[in-house]
């Protein structure tokens, strides 16, 4: 192996919720293709350590290559938009996950892979089914942090880490669901680690 060539443990599979990037102090911009639906997106996959900490740009000499993943673009502008401003076709979002992650799992996964396994992953765990069957919907209303867990764990028979972030008025909403994955990327697994949460007991889930 090369010597930029880093070993780790295990993925993060990272889904956000669209209107909780959107309605923070900073606001967002719909890509170019449009409003994206109102579902979870996702954020990136992540090789991760078991300890916590985890490598990243792994690679500078494997540039991201929008040519190489051509056939995977309508799905991924569908499930991978970047809502970032200014508006834009998502290539500075999908380059920079690409460069500060993709590049870590390039033993396990080269690019077109690793795009093509998170969009395959994204269709295994359907995080929002799995709310809206426990009645968490993304109405604008406060839900218990518990109960978001607990639905989940139902729904997709795994335990997710979440991560929130807050609104334009200071509430704690739900912002990132993490899912872990196993180092050859085929399978979901128990969380090894899971991220620091810093949501309130309860959290908003905004419309988008
Ligand atoms: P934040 O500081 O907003 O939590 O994270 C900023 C960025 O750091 C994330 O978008 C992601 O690229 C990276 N990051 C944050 N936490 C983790 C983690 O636990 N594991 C990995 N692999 N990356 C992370
Ligand atoms: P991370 O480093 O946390 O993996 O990715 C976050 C970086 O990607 C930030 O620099 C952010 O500006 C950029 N980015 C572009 N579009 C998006 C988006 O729609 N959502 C998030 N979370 N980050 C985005
Ligand atoms: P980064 O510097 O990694 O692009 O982004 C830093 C933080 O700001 C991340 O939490 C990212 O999600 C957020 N961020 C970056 N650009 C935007 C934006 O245009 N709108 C919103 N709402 N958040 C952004």
């Amino acid at each position: 192996l090369p010597t930029f060539a880093q070993d780790f443990d295990f993925f993060y599979f990272v889904q956000n919720w669209p209107g909780s990037y959107c309605d923070t102090e900073r606001s967002c911009c719909y890509p170019r293709t449009g409003k994206p639906s109102a579902d979870f997106k996702i954020h990136g996959l992540w090789p991760n350590y078991n300890d916590g900490t985890y490598p990243s740009n792994c690679d500078p000499s494997s540039p991201f290559d929008r040519t190489q993943i051509s056939d995977l673009v309508s799905s991924m502008e569908k499930n991978w938009p970047s809502l970032a401003c200014p508006s834009s076709d998502n290539t500075k979002f999908w380059s920079h996950e690409w460069n500060k992650h993709g590049t870590c799992s390039e033993s396990v996964l080269d690019q077109y892979e690793y795009f093509e396994t998170t969009l395959n992953l994204k269709a295994q765990a359907n995080i929002l089914q799995a709310l809206q069957t426990a009645g968490i919907n993304p109405d604008g209303s406060h839900y218990s942090l518990d109960k978001i867990k607990s639905a989940i764990e139902e729904g997709i028979k795994l335990t997710p880490g979440i991560s929130c972030n807050v609104d334009g008025s200071g509430n704690s909403q739900l912002y990132e669901i993490y899912l872990c994955v196993d180092s050859s990327a085929s399978n979901f697994i128990d969380c090894p680690v899971f991220p620091n949460s810093n949501c309130a007991s309860s959290v908003e889930f905004p419309k988008f």
